[in-house]
């Protein structure tokens, strides 16, 4: 019941309606509320959305996954109670100070976005909106990932709730280029994109439409063509005749990263899904060795 929890302080607002911390009146614990607000209210939330959202309950049984702790649906409209955490990836990397995230935590988070990441993909689900915002921190530095499944849930709007516009930035080429039959490595492509972003500050690819997003990234990795990607042919959106960019080096473009960071990178910013790394082999890059070593001793 919604009466069993008293709002307290908005603490954001996204996709699909606004964040509230609040106080569950019974326990006294705070959580963060999610009131979701759908397209069409009159009709309630169709029961197949309640049996996918039932199913996120199972999918947050993991460290780097904020906990959905209950559900409450009541007079057609739908609450989402999940533990509180801190504040989310884009706060974090705001608050520091310009020479940026030292490598300990740069691995940690990688690793720990790669663990919630690999937990849910393993239960076939994709998240489809990783970007800083939707990355959480808690009261020990853990990062945790929020605000997955309910694309698949409930559909996704046209407009987020808030008047910003969707985000392309972490969006994924073969999205961008019109494929219907996208899958998990289109969490792989945001992953890449965070992990530049943790290093710049900054998005790095910041593209303003989908066209320009897609030359955004071929100015970087070079214009795609079937010697990399033989599909991509096959893409509704793909045109032969896209301007020609040839591909500059990684390194150039975050120019802060160690070798293996921008080993992996390379790998999580390959044009071909089929490709790309996924989440497991991710996480067992070498560019972790020092960081699990380091965790294993404590
Ligand atoms: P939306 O689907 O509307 O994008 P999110 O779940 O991403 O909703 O939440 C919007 C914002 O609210 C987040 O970017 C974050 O700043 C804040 N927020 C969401 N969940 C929590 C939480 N569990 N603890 C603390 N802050 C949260
Ligand atoms: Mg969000």
């Amino acid at each position: 019941m919604a009466e069993d929890y008293d709002k307290l302080e908005k603490l954001g607002e996204g996709t699909y309606g606004v964040v509230y911390k609040a106080r569950d009146k019974k326990t006294g614990k705070i959580v963060a509320l999610k009131k979701i607000r759908l397209e069409e209210e009159e009709e309630g939330i169709p029961p197949t959305s309640i049996r996918e959202i039932s199913l996120l309950k199972e999918a947050t049984k993991n460290n780097n996954i904020v906990k959905l702790l209950d559900i409450v649906n009541q007079e057609r409209k739908l609450c989402l109670v999940f533990e509180l955490l801190k504040m989310d990836l884009k706060k974090f990397m705001k608050g520091l100070p310009p020479e940026g995230m030292d490598s300990f935590t740069m691995q940690k988070f990688m690793y720990q976005l790669l663990d919630g990441t690999l937990f849910l993909h393993m239960h076939r689900i994709f998240h489809r909106d990783l970007k800083p915002q939707n990355l959480l921190i808690d009261e020990h530095g853990d990062l945790k990932l929020a605000d997955f499944g309910l694309a698949r849930a409930v559909g996704v709007p046209m407009r987020p709730y808030t008047h910003e516009v969707v985000t392309l930035w972490y969006r994924a080429p073969e999205i961008l280029l019109g494929s219907r039959a996208y899958s998990f490595t289109i969490d792989m492509w945001s992953i890449g994109c965070i992990f530049a972003e943790m290093s710049l500050l900054k998005p790095i690819f910041a593209g303003d439409s989908e066209i320009d997003e897609l030359y955004t990234i071929f100015k970087v990795l070079g214009t795609p063509n079937e010697k990399v990607w033989p599909d991509i042919l096959t893409l509704p959106d793909y045109k032969p005749n896209f301007p020609q960019w040839r591909p500059r080096l990684l390194c150039d473009s975050v120019p802060k990263m160690e070798p293996l960071a921008i080993d992996l990178l390379s790998k999580m910013l390959t044009y071909d899904p089929a490709y790309r790394i996924s989440a497991k082999r991710a996480r067992a890059h070498p560019y972790f060795n020092t960081y699990v070593s380091r965790v294993s001793r404590l």
